[in-house]
Protein backbone atom coordinates (compact mmCIF):
# COMPACT_ATOMS: atom_id res chain seq x y z
CA UNK A 1 0.00 0.00 0.00
CA UNK A 2 1.44 3.24 -1.15
CA UNK A 3 0.16 6.76 0.70
CA UNK A 4 0.49 10.09 -0.68
CA UNK A 5 1.77 12.86 1.91
CA UNK A 6 -0.03 15.44 0.00
CA UNK A 7 -1.92 16.97 -2.94
CA UNK A 8 -0.23 20.07 -4.00
CA UNK A 9 -1.32 20.08 -7.05
CA UNK A 10 -2.06 17.75 -9.60
CA UNK A 11 1.49 16.02 -10.52
CA UNK A 12 1.45 14.68 -6.78
CA UNK A 13 -1.18 12.25 -8.48
CA UNK A 14 0.00 9.23 -10.95
CA UNK A 15 -2.16 8.75 -13.60
CA UNK A 16 -3.67 5.34 -12.54
CA UNK A 17 -4.23 7.59 -9.07
CA UNK A 18 -5.87 10.18 -11.37
CA UNK A 19 -8.02 7.37 -12.36
CA UNK A 20 -8.63 6.23 -8.79
CA UNK A 21 -9.59 9.64 -7.24
CA UNK A 22 -12.12 9.51 -10.08
CA UNK A 23 -13.76 5.70 -9.18
CA UNK A 24 -13.67 6.85 -5.77
CA UNK A 25 -15.73 9.72 -5.83
CA UNK A 26 -18.08 7.73 -8.64
CA UNK A 27 -18.64 4.96 -5.72
CA UNK A 28 -19.02 7.25 -2.30
CA UNK A 29 -22.55 9.42 -5.12
CA UNK A 30 -23.48 5.55 -4.97
CA UNK A 31 -23.44 4.80 -1.86
CA UNK A 32 -22.23 6.60 0.99
CA UNK A 33 -19.20 5.34 2.56
CA UNK A 34 -18.69 3.82 6.40
CA UNK A 35 -16.56 6.26 8.35
CA UNK A 36 -13.73 5.78 6.63
CA UNK A 37 -11.75 9.36 8.46
CA UNK A 38 -12.82 7.98 12.07
CA UNK A 39 -10.48 9.18 14.94
CA UNK A 40 -9.08 11.12 11.90
CA UNK A 41 -8.85 14.78 13.11
CA UNK A 42 -9.15 17.47 9.62
CA UNK A 43 -7.94 21.24 10.10
CA UNK A 44 -9.32 23.50 7.23
CA UNK A 45 -7.16 26.76 6.98
CA UNK A 46 -8.41 28.96 5.42
CA UNK A 47 -6.82 32.52 5.11
CA UNK A 48 -9.18 33.57 1.73
CA UNK A 49 -12.53 33.86 2.18
CA UNK A 50 -14.28 30.94 0.46
CA UNK A 51 -18.09 29.61 0.66
CA UNK A 52 -18.05 26.80 -2.08
CA UNK A 53 -14.48 24.93 -0.94
CA UNK A 54 -14.76 25.28 2.40
CA UNK A 55 -18.35 23.94 2.69
CA UNK A 56 -17.21 21.05 0.36
CA UNK A 57 -14.13 20.36 1.94
CA UNK A 58 -15.81 20.25 5.29
CA UNK A 59 -19.01 18.15 4.08
CA UNK A 60 -16.47 15.71 2.77
CA UNK A 61 -14.64 15.60 6.08
CA UNK A 62 -18.06 14.76 7.64
CA UNK A 63 -19.45 12.47 5.40
CA UNK A 64 -15.76 10.45 5.94
CA UNK A 65 -16.65 10.60 9.68
CA UNK A 66 -13.97 12.64 10.54
CA UNK A 67 -13.27 15.41 13.53
CA UNK A 68 -13.33 18.88 11.75
CA UNK A 69 -12.02 21.85 12.89
CA UNK A 70 -12.50 25.26 11.01
CA UNK A 71 -9.41 27.90 11.73
CA UNK A 72 -9.41 31.19 10.19
CA UNK A 73 -7.11 33.84 10.46
CA UNK A 74 -8.74 35.76 13.06
CA UNK A 75 -8.56 32.31 15.17
CA UNK A 76 -4.64 32.05 14.43
CA UNK A 77 -2.83 33.55 17.13
CA UNK A 78 0.75 33.26 15.93
CA UNK A 79 -0.15 35.85 13.43
CA UNK A 80 -0.47 38.43 16.21
CA UNK A 81 1.66 36.59 19.07
CA UNK A 82 5.07 36.43 17.27
CA UNK A 83 4.79 32.59 16.72
CA UNK A 84 5.71 31.96 13.12
CA UNK A 85 3.57 29.32 10.58
CA UNK A 86 6.28 26.71 10.84
CA UNK A 87 5.54 26.54 14.95
CA UNK A 88 1.85 26.78 14.48
CA UNK A 89 2.10 23.74 12.23
CA UNK A 90 4.62 21.73 14.47
CA UNK A 91 1.83 22.57 17.54
CA UNK A 92 -1.00 21.16 15.14
CA UNK A 93 1.21 18.24 14.31
CA UNK A 94 1.95 17.41 17.66
CA UNK A 95 -1.94 17.40 18.69
CA UNK A 96 -1.96 14.12 16.05
CA UNK A 97 -4.10 16.11 13.31
CA UNK A 98 -4.36 13.67 10.29
CA UNK A 99 -5.74 16.23 7.47
CA UNK A 100 -4.54 19.94 7.07
CA UNK A 101 -6.70 21.67 4.14
CA UNK A 102 -4.76 25.21 3.15
CA UNK A 103 -5.90 28.07 1.42
CA UNK A 104 -3.86 30.82 1.11
CA UNK A 105 -3.03 34.35 -1.16
CA UNK A 106 1.01 32.99 -0.96
CA UNK A 107 1.71 30.89 -4.46
CA UNK A 108 3.60 28.03 -2.47
CA UNK A 109 2.11 28.62 0.92
CA UNK A 110 0.42 24.90 1.21
CA UNK A 111 3.61 23.45 0.12
CA UNK A 112 5.81 25.36 2.63
CA UNK A 113 3.24 24.33 5.26
CA UNK A 114 3.66 20.64 4.07
CA UNK A 115 7.36 20.62 5.06
CA UNK A 116 6.53 20.74 8.52
CA UNK A 117 3.59 18.52 8.98
CA UNK A 118 3.57 15.37 10.02
CA UNK A 119 0.32 14.64 7.92
CA UNK A 120 -1.39 15.25 4.87
CA UNK A 121 -1.84 18.79 3.38
CA UNK A 122 -4.59 19.01 0.50
CA UNK A 123 -3.96 22.70 -1.46
CA UNK A 124 -7.28 24.23 -1.18
CA UNK A 125 -5.99 27.28 -3.10
CA UNK A 126 -2.62 28.89 -3.76
CA UNK A 127 -2.38 32.35 -5.24
CA UNK A 128 -2.31 32.54 -9.02
CA UNK A 129 -0.73 28.92 -8.19
CA UNK A 130 -2.55 25.98 -8.35
CA UNK A 131 -6.40 24.08 -7.19
CA UNK A 132 -5.81 21.08 -7.90
CA UNK A 133 -9.91 20.02 -5.87
CA UNK A 134 -11.42 22.19 -8.40
CA UNK A 135 -9.21 20.98 -11.09
CA UNK A 136 -10.20 17.65 -10.55
CA UNK A 137 -13.61 17.83 -9.77
CA UNK A 138 -14.35 20.22 -13.27
CA UNK A 139 -12.61 16.95 -14.93
CA UNK A 140 -14.03 14.47 -13.52
CA UNK A 141 -17.76 16.19 -14.57
CA UNK A 142 -15.71 16.35 -17.95
CA UNK A 143 -15.76 12.54 -17.88
CA UNK A 144 -18.81 12.13 -16.82
CA UNK A 145 -19.99 13.77 -19.92
CA UNK A 146 -17.71 12.49 -22.51
CA UNK A 147 -15.86 9.82 -21.40
CA UNK A 148 -12.34 9.60 -22.65
CA UNK A 149 -11.23 13.17 -22.97
CA UNK A 150 -8.75 12.50 -25.23
CA UNK A 151 -9.07 15.31 -28.47
CA UNK A 152 -11.92 16.45 -26.68
CA UNK A 153 -11.70 19.99 -27.51
CA UNK A 154 -12.04 22.33 -24.33
CA UNK A 155 -11.96 26.37 -24.13
CA UNK A 156 -10.92 27.97 -21.22
CA UNK A 157 -12.32 31.27 -21.68
CA UNK A 158 -10.99 34.76 -19.73
CA UNK A 159 -8.73 35.72 -17.14
CA UNK A 160 -6.62 32.79 -17.30
CA UNK A 161 -3.40 34.46 -16.13
CA UNK A 162 -4.52 34.97 -13.03
CA UNK A 163 -6.48 32.06 -12.07
CA UNK A 164 -5.06 28.64 -10.08
CA UNK A 165 -8.21 27.28 -11.39
CA UNK A 166 -7.04 27.58 -14.74
CA UNK A 167 -3.54 26.32 -14.47
CA UNK A 168 -4.24 23.33 -12.80
CA UNK A 169 -6.95 22.50 -14.71
CA UNK A 170 -5.07 22.92 -17.82
CA UNK A 171 -2.07 20.78 -16.69
CA UNK A 172 -5.00 17.47 -16.07
CA UNK A 173 -6.17 18.15 -19.53
CA UNK A 174 -2.79 17.66 -21.07
CA UNK A 175 -2.71 14.90 -19.16
CA UNK A 176 -5.57 13.35 -20.23
CA UNK A 177 -5.03 13.99 -23.98
CA UNK A 178 -7.43 17.03 -24.56
CA UNK A 179 -6.95 19.81 -26.76
CA UNK A 180 -7.19 22.96 -24.96
CA UNK A 181 -8.13 26.42 -26.45
CA UNK A 182 -7.31 29.32 -24.11
CA UNK A 183 -10.19 31.84 -25.18
CA UNK A 184 -9.51 35.95 -24.00
CA UNK A 185 -7.35 39.57 -24.40
CA UNK A 186 -3.68 39.44 -24.31
CA UNK A 187 -3.56 40.70 -20.78
CA UNK A 188 -5.95 37.86 -19.71
CA UNK A 189 -4.48 35.08 -22.29
CA UNK A 190 -0.98 36.34 -23.28
CA UNK A 191 0.72 34.62 -26.39
CA UNK A 192 3.44 32.77 -24.51
CA UNK A 193 0.85 30.15 -23.52
CA UNK A 194 0.81 28.93 -27.00
CA UNK A 195 4.37 27.84 -26.44
CA UNK A 196 3.08 24.92 -23.91
CA UNK A 197 1.29 23.56 -26.51
CA UNK A 198 -2.20 25.28 -26.05
CA UNK A 199 -3.70 27.34 -28.43
CA UNK A 200 -4.18 30.90 -27.90
CA UNK A 201 -7.25 32.67 -29.74
CA UNK A 202 -8.69 36.16 -29.43
CA UNK A 203 -11.86 35.75 -31.11
CA UNK A 204 -14.40 34.07 -28.91
CA UNK A 205 -17.55 33.55 -31.88
CA UNK A 206 -14.75 31.59 -34.08
CA UNK A 207 -13.63 28.77 -31.02
CA UNK A 208 -17.47 28.43 -29.78
CA UNK A 209 -19.10 26.30 -32.95
CA UNK A 210 -15.55 24.08 -32.70
CA UNK A 211 -15.46 23.01 -28.41
CA UNK A 212 -16.95 20.23 -26.75
CA UNK A 213 -16.66 22.28 -23.29
CA UNK A 214 -16.33 25.95 -22.18
CA UNK A 215 -14.85 26.62 -19.01
CA UNK A 216 -15.90 30.49 -17.95
CA UNK A 217 -13.84 32.18 -15.26
CA UNK A 218 -14.81 34.87 -13.02
CA UNK A 219 -11.80 37.84 -13.44
CA UNK A 220 -10.01 38.02 -10.45
CA UNK A 221 -10.03 41.13 -9.88
CA UNK A 222 -8.41 40.74 -6.19
CA UNK A 223 -5.42 39.83 -7.96
CA UNK A 224 -4.13 43.08 -10.28
CA UNK A 225 -4.94 46.17 -10.04
CA UNK A 226 -6.32 48.51 -12.44
CA UNK A 227 -8.54 48.27 -15.55
CA UNK A 228 -6.40 46.08 -17.71
CA UNK A 229 -9.80 45.92 -19.58
CA UNK A 230 -12.73 47.52 -19.56
CA UNK A 231 -16.08 45.63 -18.34
CA UNK A 232 -17.79 46.56 -21.74
CA UNK A 233 -14.87 45.61 -23.90
CA UNK A 234 -14.80 42.19 -21.94
CA UNK A 235 -18.77 42.13 -22.55
CA UNK A 236 -18.82 42.12 -26.01
CA UNK A 237 -16.13 40.33 -26.61
CA UNK A 238 -16.21 37.48 -24.32
CA UNK A 239 -19.26 37.38 -22.71
CA UNK A 240 -21.37 34.06 -23.05
CA UNK A 241 -24.75 35.24 -23.80
CA UNK A 242 -27.90 33.70 -26.21
CA UNK A 243 -25.90 34.98 -29.70
CA UNK A 244 -23.03 32.99 -28.35
CA UNK A 245 -24.77 29.91 -26.88
CA UNK A 246 -26.73 29.72 -30.04
CA UNK A 247 -23.11 29.14 -32.08
CA UNK A 248 -22.47 25.67 -30.03
CA UNK A 249 -22.73 21.97 -31.02
CA UNK A 250 -26.17 20.62 -29.67
CA UNK A 251 -23.90 18.54 -27.12
CA UNK A 252 -21.61 21.56 -26.03
CA UNK A 253 -21.80 21.45 -22.24
CA UNK A 254 -20.69 24.87 -20.11
CA UNK A 255 -18.95 25.05 -16.82
CA UNK A 256 -17.44 27.24 -14.18
CA UNK A 257 -15.19 27.15 -11.21
CA UNK A 258 -17.62 29.73 -8.81
CA UNK A 259 -18.43 32.38 -8.48
CA UNK A 260 -19.72 33.61 -11.31
CA UNK A 261 -20.46 37.36 -12.03
CA UNK A 262 -23.99 37.62 -13.77
CA UNK A 263 -23.64 39.94 -16.60
CA UNK A 264 -19.64 39.86 -17.17
CA UNK A 265 -18.69 36.34 -18.07
CA UNK A 266 -22.22 35.15 -18.63
CA UNK A 267 -25.73 36.32 -18.60
CA UNK A 268 -28.88 34.71 -17.72
CA UNK A 269 -29.13 32.62 -20.56
CA UNK A 270 -25.93 30.57 -19.73
CA UNK A 271 -28.12 29.65 -16.51
CA UNK A 272 -31.55 28.22 -18.28
CA UNK A 273 -29.05 26.26 -20.84
CA UNK A 274 -28.90 22.54 -20.86
CA UNK A 275 -25.65 22.09 -20.90
CA UNK A 276 -24.76 24.64 -18.03
CA UNK A 277 -23.34 21.96 -15.29
CA UNK A 278 -22.21 24.49 -12.92
CA UNK A 279 -24.34 22.77 -10.26
CA UNK A 280 -23.16 18.72 -11.11
CA UNK A 281 -19.59 20.47 -10.59
CA UNK A 282 -20.34 21.49 -7.17
CA UNK A 283 -21.93 18.60 -6.12
CA UNK A 284 -19.33 16.00 -7.62
CA UNK A 285 -16.62 18.64 -5.87
CA UNK A 286 -18.02 16.91 -2.42
CA UNK A 287 -17.35 13.58 -3.68
CA UNK A 288 -14.18 14.30 -5.63
CA UNK A 289 -12.72 16.07 -2.12
CA UNK A 290 -13.78 12.63 -0.37
CA UNK A 291 -11.61 10.40 -2.95
CA UNK A 292 -8.66 12.50 -2.46
CA UNK A 293 -8.65 12.82 1.34
CA UNK A 294 -9.16 9.35 1.55
CA UNK A 295 -6.64 7.83 -0.98
CA UNK A 296 -3.89 10.36 0.93
CA UNK A 297 -5.28 8.93 4.05
CA UNK A 298 -6.07 5.16 3.94
CA UNK A 299 -4.14 4.90 0.41
CA UNK A 300 -5.05 2.64 -2.68
CA UNK A 301 -7.65 0.32 -2.61
N1 LIG B 1 -13.23 29.63 -6.60
C1 LIG B 1 -12.11 29.61 -7.52
C2 LIG B 1 -10.83 29.91 -6.78
O1 LIG B 1 -10.80 29.91 -5.56
C3 LIG B 1 -12.33 30.51 -8.70
C4 LIG B 1 -12.54 31.97 -8.42
O2 LIG B 1 -12.41 32.42 -7.28
O3 LIG B 1 -12.82 32.68 -9.39
O4 LIG B 1 -9.81 30.12 -7.42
Amino acid sequence: MRTRRSLLDLDDLAANELNEVFARAAAFERERPEKRLAGVACVNLFFEPSTRTFTSFNLAELRLGGEVVNLAPKDLSYLNKGETIEDTVITLSAMGIGVLVVRHPEEGFPASVAMHFDGHVVNAGDGTHAHPTQALLDLYTLIEQFGSLHSRSVAIVGDVVHSRVARSLLAGLKRLGANVRLVGPEVFVPEHYAESAVAVERDLDRVLPDVDAVLLLRIQRERFSGTPVSDEEYIARYRLDAPRLAKLRDTAIVMHPGPYNRGIELDESVLRFPGWLYTRQVMHGVSVRMAVIDLLVNGSA
